[in-house]
């Protein structure tokens, strides 16, 4: 990964990408939006109609559900990043398909590696699969998992509680429970460089350390 990309030149990558067919009918390409230096990441599936007129993420109903469930958080939307795994509205929202989703991904793992947050968050099936092959989320939700450093968190997209009554109790209480895994990821990380250091100080190699 080249180290002297920031957010902004890969926005401007995606803005020009002609990669696969839903550049051809997109108004505006969605990279994402938030702070560089997030502790948590929030991945959606793709940009739908309002989010294609104004080129934001989560800017329609389920933006605004996003926003609610943010804010009972304690976290501010300008804080975190929130991006799609497809940048580009897949038409009459229907699902991103294999292709598009092959050939968006490598905006997104960038935007990861800049960042590198504390949590990501998974918003719906899309996102999930990235972490979770084969999972269910009604199994899953809410539940941090270890992965390379950071918690994943499989979460409800918003959409789902705006369709689905029952789930937005469910989905309201994942989000809350944020927080508390932020300041565990925060402690696990920290554990790991200290433990680290204490290695490299007895002369050891710190990359044998990978059971973080
Ligand atoms: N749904 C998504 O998954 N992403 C958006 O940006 C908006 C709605």
């Amino acid at each position: 990964m080249d180290l002297e990309k920031t957010l902004a030149t890969i926005e401007q990558e995606i803005q020009t990408c002609h990669k696969c067919l839903l550049s051809k009918s997109r108004k505006n390409t969605v990279p994402g939006e938030g702070s560089e230096h997030a502790e948590i990441i929030f991945i959606g599936e793709g940009p739908g109609f309002y989010e294609n007129e104004q080129g934001r993420p989560f800017v329609g109903q389920a933006g605004k559900f996003l926003d609610e469930l943010l804010e009972s958080a304690g976290l501010k939307r300008e804080k975190v990043y929130i991006t799609n795994v497809v940048k580009c509205r897949p038409p009459g929202n229907r699902e991103p398909q294999e292709d598009e989703l092959s050939a968006c991904a490598p905006f997104l793992e960038q935007q990861i590696a800049i960042i590198d947050p504390l949590v990501i968050v998974t918003l719906g099936r899309f996102s999930m699969a990235r972490y979770f092959k084969d999972a269910k989320i009604s199994r899953i939700h809410g539940q941090p998992s270890w992965n390379k450093g950071r918690y994943v968190v499989p979460m409800y997209h918003p959409a789902a509680g705006l369709h689905q009554a029952s789930l937005r109790p469910i989905i309201q209480r994942d989000f809350l429970k944020l927080p508390s895994m932020l300041e565990t990821a925060m402690k696990m990380k920290s554990s790991k460089h200290e433990v680290a250091d204490a290695h490299q100080q007895n002369g050891e190699d710190a990359t044998q350390l990978s059971f973080f």
